[in-house]
Formats: structure tokens, C-alpha cells, sequence
């Protein structure tokens, strides 16, 4: 069983690659930012809640989204869990380590997706999932197929996110920078760190991941 956390900026590429991961390896994804936006689809009170900080591009408490990776981890996931957006603090990272630690199991491995931030505009304006199954296209590295169907499950469900526009963007890299930034040093001093380019092509993104994980 392998857990590792994928970590970049907003479109480094954290879902693209852990989607691939779930196809390949049986891995589970725990993206934080889909299941607050699932609260939101369902119209729940905490859905409510976080719509707005979310749209700014601001994080969202630590207690919410802590009190959403302990729900999914009830159960151990055979082929390990991969946490995509998550943690994003210091306090969340604290709480993962403790999670694992009751269940007996262990962080194997943090893969730092590093990107030019200059890259990332055009990263998230260009950004559209399948309604239908979660896959991440691109309008012009990765884009839909002429007959408007998801090559994976067929739908038309074209989804594009409220908060990916620039203003955002900002929002969230000044987020990232100031409060997730600094778990680079702290996963580093812990001897989890592994860096990637994350600016190459998918395919070879998904290369240099499964060198980490394989070795
Ligand atoms: P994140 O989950 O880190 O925010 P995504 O996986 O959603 O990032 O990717 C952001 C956008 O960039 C998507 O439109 C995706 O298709 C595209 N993308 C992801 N990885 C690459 C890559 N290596 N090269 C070019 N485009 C990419
Ligand atoms: P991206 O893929 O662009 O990095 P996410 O889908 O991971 O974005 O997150 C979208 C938004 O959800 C964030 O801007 C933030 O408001 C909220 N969010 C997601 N994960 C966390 C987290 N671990 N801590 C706090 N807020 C979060
Ligand atoms: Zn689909």
C-alpha cells in the first residue's frame, strides 16, 4: 500500500495525474476541492457555507476540510490514497499525519509537481471537466473531441469552475504561497519530498510519478 500526497499550485496538474493513478495503480483520490464542491452540488448547510470563500479563491477552514478527509478514511484503500489538494496547512498536515498514524499506516511519499507560475493562467482558463466521469480537459493541450463526447465516458457534460478565472487565480496562488508553500520544508526536513516537472508533457508526468513510486 502506497499514500501519497500530490502537491502544486492551482493546474499543476494534482487531478489529471491522480486520476491516471486510480486507471493504473487502484489508488484512491481524496481531492478535498471535490468533495466541497460535491457539498455544494447537494446543497448542504457546509456547502452553503464554503460557496463563497471557494469563488474568491480563499482556503476554507481547516476543521471542514479535516472533518471531510476523516469521513473517507474510515476504511484502509488497498492500492493507497493519493491526496490531491489536501493538506494545505500546516494544522492539515498535522491532522493527516495523526489520521495515518491511528490506522496504522504511513505517508510513503509527497511529489512536489513544480510549475512556472507564468504557465498557470493559462492552465486554469482553459480547464473543463466531464460531468459525466471527472476527466480533465484542456481547450488547447487536451481538448474535447469534434462530436462534443468525453472520450472516456461518452457524455456531453461540458463543466467549467466558477473560480477559475484570473481573479481568482490570484487569490489562490497567494494562498498557496503563504500557507501551503511551507509544507515543501516540512516534508522535506521529514525526508517525504520528491520533485517533479511538472511543466513537461502528461504522459511524461506520469512517467517521473511512477519512477517515484516504483523505486
Ligand atoms: P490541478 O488539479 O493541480 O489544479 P488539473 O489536473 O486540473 O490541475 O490541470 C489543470 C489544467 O491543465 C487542465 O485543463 C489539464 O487538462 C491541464 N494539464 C494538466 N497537466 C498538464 C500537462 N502536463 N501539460 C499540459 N496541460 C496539462
Ligand atoms: P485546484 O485544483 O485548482 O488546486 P481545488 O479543487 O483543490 O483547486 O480547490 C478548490 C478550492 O477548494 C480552493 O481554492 C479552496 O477554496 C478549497 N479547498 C480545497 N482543498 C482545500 C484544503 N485542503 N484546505 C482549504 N481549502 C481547500
Ligand atoms: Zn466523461
Amino acid at each position: 500500500m502506497t499514500n501519497i500526497i500530490l502537491m502544486g499550485p492551482p493546474g499543476a496538474g494534482k487531478g489529471t495525474q491522480a486520476r491516471h493513478l486510480v486507471d493504473q495503480r487502484n489508488m484512491v483520490q481524496l481531492s478535498t476541492g471535490d468533495m466541497l464542491r460535491d457539498a455544494q452540488a447537494s446543497g448542504s448547510e457546509m456547502g452553503k457555507k464554503v460557496a463563497t470563500i471557494m469563488a474568491e479563491g480563499k482556503l476554507v477552514t481547516d476543521e471542514v476540510v479535516i472533518g471531510l478527509i476523516r469521513e473517507k478514511m474510515t476504511a484502509g484503500a488497498d492500492g493507497g490514497f493519493i491526496f490531491d489538494g489536501f493538506p494545505r496547512t500546516l494544522a492539515q498536515a498535522d491532522a493527516l499525519a495523526a489520521l495515518l498514524d491511528e490506522m496504522g499506516q504511513t505517508l510513503d511519499a509527497v511529489i512536489e509537481m513544480e510549475v512556472d507560475d507564468a504557465a498557470l493562467v493559462a492552465r486554469i482558463t482553459g480547464r473543463s471537466t466531464c460531468g459525466g466521469c471527472g476527466e480533465v480537459y484542456h481547450d488547447e493541450t487536451k481538448p474535447w473531441a469534434a462530436d462534443g463526447k468525453c472520450t472516456n465516458c461518452g457524455s456531453t457534460d461540458v463543466k467549467r469552475r466558477a473560480d477559475d478565472n484570473e481573479d481568482s487565480l490570484k487569490t489562490r496562488l497567494m494562498e498557496y504561497y503563504k500557507k501551503t508553500s511551507p509544507l515543501l520544508g516540512y516534508y522535506y526536513a521529514k525526508g517525504s519530498l520528491s520533485t517533479i516537472d511538472g511543466l513537461a508533457a502528461i504522459d511524461q508526468v506520469q512517467g517521473s510519478i511512477a519512477g517515484i513510486l516504483d523505486a
